[in-house]
């Protein structure tokens, strides 16, 4: 398990595509994503 944690706060255009993206260049990181609404973006 990685030591290091990606925190992505806002789950809309934004956040799902830098999530995506740093999950495509590392893919051992920890990475958590906060979102207030009910739904996430799935096209980023
Ligand atoms: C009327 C309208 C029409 C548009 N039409 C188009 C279009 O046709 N095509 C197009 O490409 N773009 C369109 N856009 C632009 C597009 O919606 C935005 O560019 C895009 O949504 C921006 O994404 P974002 O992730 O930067 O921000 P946001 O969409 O604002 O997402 C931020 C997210 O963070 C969450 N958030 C905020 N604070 C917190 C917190 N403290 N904790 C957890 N979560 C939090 C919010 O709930 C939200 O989901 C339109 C915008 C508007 C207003």
């Amino acid at each position: 398990m990685s030591t290091r944690r990606l925190v992505v706060v806002g789950g809309n255009a934004a956040g799902m595509s830098a999530a995506s993206q740093v999950r495509r260049r590392d893919r051992t990181l920890s990475i958590v994503v906060f979102e207030s609404g009910r739904h996430v973006s799935y096209a980023g």
